[in-house]
């Protein structure tokens, strides 16, 4: 696996509430087939830089939590069968909660309305669990075709699944900065899971809508085709946004599996 990623504040807004991570842990099976990573993205919200606040403390949680759960619970590869509820979902899910609770407490405790966004994904082996809450985004590109991965809980995504307006319409409604779901928002959080089997030669991305909004996936792809390494499509992905007006804060990890 080799990751890459990178997070920009954008040519508009004054300061970046998106945080990203990726992390490469250790392979306890030992052997380069057993190698895990977990990648994450938070678009952040709340005024007066409480959406920072928000973002960076969910990528903490649920940093600690997996760090902790597969230290403790040995080989993370031990996944059960595919479409199975594995040991891994259970890891990324309760992270999630966890990540949710930080971000709820803090919230309450400042009366503020913070609250953060989150894609993250879960991988060791070939096997990988992806969780997601809001409008941030996994992508896979496998075999030259970029498809998106999750669904946003967002209004606009709302609207078009109830065909009130086209998947067109989502990039320029007045609404479709409002989000359904979100961390820090009550005591529990519903996130989507799903597993991926990785194959060799697949490229996922996680964004944040900085990202996505600014160029449409045909536009992602192309970049995601050309550059040799994932690092430098974080960087070209980038680069893109900020070109096509870089209106939000824009945060993109790649992984090469
Ligand atoms: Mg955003």
């Amino acid at each position: 696996m080799r990751i890459g990623k990178a997070t920009d504040t954008g040519r508009i807004r004054a300061s970046n509430e998106d945080a990203v991570l990726a992390l490469e842990l250790p392979a306890p099976g030992g052997g380069p087939d057993q190698a895990a990573a977990l990648l994450a993205v938070a678009d952040g919200m709340g005024g007066a830089q409480q959406g920072e606040v928000a973002s960076s403390l969910a990528l903490s949680a649920l940093s600690r939590h997996i760090t902790g759960r597969l230290g403790a619970a040995g080989r993370p590869a031990d996944d059960g069968p595919p479409g199975g509820g594995g040991h891994l979902r259970r890891i990324l899910l309760d992270a999630v909660q966890e990540a949710n609770q930080q971000v709820f407490a803090r919230r309450t405790a400042s009366r503020n309305d913070m609250g953060t966004t989150l894609v993250a994904l879960l991988a060791a082996g070939s096997g990988a669990w992806v969780a997601n809450v809001g409008d941030s985004r996994a992508y896979l590109l496998r075999g030259g075709r970029l498809q998106r991965l999750t669904t946003d809980h967002s209004l606009v995504a709302a609207m078009v699944s109830e065909g009130l307006i086209t998947p067109d319409e989502v990039y320029s409604h007045p609404q479709r900065n409002i989000i359904t779901r979100s961390l820090g928002g009550g005591p529990a959080v519903e996130a989507d899971s799903f597993r991926l089997e990785l194959e060799r030669g697949d490229r996922v991305m996680l964004c944040s809508d900085g990202l996505w909004e600014m160029a449409r996936d045909a536009e992602l792809g192309g970049v995601l085709r050309s550059a040799p390494e994932p690092q430098g499509a974080a960087e070209e992905l980038v680069r893109l946004a900020n070109r096509n007006g870089g209106a939000d804060n824009i945060s993109v990890v790649v992984l090469d599996f």
